[in-house]
């Protein structure tokens, strides 16, 4: 009897004793592991999110080592292009007017980007940093102002021009090594009313639904192109509480706006309107912004990036042609991916013109 009870307590002890070492060790392991990431995010998130969102791309963690391979730099600056009317083929050989890109050049422009490794994005992808492409490849951002319909035109048969910008971006997706990806900014109010949602009135939502439904990005450009700085911010409000509003109603669902292309580049005095605010009980908000200038983008992870200023490139004569060239020359400026959106891979020296790594990116962050 004395040698069962003398059993039972080294048994309890034990028992105790392992549950309290076990506690502990995940108490201690835990902290241990969160504080060797510089980033606030706990340490396990980002790999639950890599096992659920990227598990088919990278399937491995990532690490320093492979980043280096891949030779990513998630701080590099990132190309957000900028294109208007797509021309038909007919202005093929005419000098290409302001605001004009003919269907020729759109295909070798695409061309292009597909050659010297670009892959497709959209402008809320960018701002979010949810920048999911493969390894060793660097994002691209093909932005539509003004919504005219060389952008996207059906046919008298129901089929989609080949030559408008929808047509070629289709065609260019066929290969399975380029997503059809793009951002239009439309307009819902103006003259020529052409420019209103791509001109064709009866096909006006099933446009607006196809572009979300291919995994396009829609955003507002306000309702009738209007200039901030000549408004007043009554005005300013209804635009863009009405248009995120309009388009909203089109698309249907649960789509939401998220970017706002400001007409001209003309940014009201207080960026702030923009933000936020509220025009007779319908409320918006936006969270990311364009200019229609400025150069290559900053990388959504570096102190310089203002996801309300994003800085385009007009594709315009050889614009884009010099700005892949610039990239190519000085590769320590471009956005390389290292294939895993979760995690942010960063050489451990950066050019300074990409500004600093920013806090709080909610990811883990790779340095190598
Ligand atoms: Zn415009």
């Amino acid at each position: 009897m004395r040698y069962d009870k003398v059993f039972r307590f080294l048994l309890f002890a034990f028992i105790i004793g392992s549950a309290l070492g076990l506690v502990g060790g995940l108490v201690l392991g835990g902290e241990r592991h969160a504080s060797a990431h510089s980033t606030k995010a706990p340490a396990g998130k980002g790999k639950a999110t890599t096992s659920t969102t990227a598990a088919d791309k990278a399937p491995e963690p990532m690490t320093a080592e492979r980043a280096r391979a891949i030779g990513a730099n998630e701080l590099g600056m990132v190309l957000v292009l900028e294109y208007h009317k797509i021309t038909k083929p007919e202005d093929q050989n005419a000098p290409e007017p302001d605001y004009c890109r003919s269907a020729l050049h759109f295909k070798q422009d695409i061309e292009l980007l597909k050659s010297e490794g670009y892959y497709p994005i959209t402008v809320k992808e960018l701002a979010t940093g949810n920048i999911a492409i493969p390894a060793g490849k660097s994002p691209v951002v093909l932005t539509f102002d003004d919504s005219s319909p060389g952008q996207y035109r059906v046919l008298e048969d129901g089929s989609i021009d080949p030559e408008c910008a929808v047509g070629i971006l289709q065609a260019a997706a066929k290969d399975g090594t380029w997503p059809m990806k793009a951002s239009f900014f439309v307009l819902l109010d103006v003259t020529p009313p052409d420019n209103i949602l791509f001109g064709q009135p009866d096909l006006q939502q099933e446009k607006m639904r196809n572009l979300v439904k291919w995994g396009c990005e829609v955003g507002s450009h306000t309702y009738t192109h209007l200039n901030f700085q000549k408004s007043t911010s009554d005005v300013i409000r209804k635009e863009l509480a009405l248009s995120k509003q309009k388009i909203e109603q089109l698309v249907g669902g649960d789509y939401q706006v998220y970017t706002l292309c400001v007409p001209y580049g003309a940014y009201p005095e207080d960026v702030s309107i923009l933000r936020s605010g509220e025009h007779e009980g319908v409320s918006y908000a936006y969270k990311a912004a364009l200019e229609v200038a400025g150069g290559p983008s900053y990388s959504p992870f570096s102190t310089k990036f203002d996801p309300m200023r994003i800085l385009r490139i007009e594709v315009q004569h050889d614009a884009l042609k010099r700005a892949v060239d610039n990239l190519k020359k000085n590769p320590d400026l471009r956005y390389i991916s290292d294939g895993d959106p979760a995690v942010v891979s960063v050489p451990a020296s950066t050019s300074e013109k990409l500004g600093n790594l920013a806090d709080k990116l909610g990811r883990p962050v790779i340095t190598y």
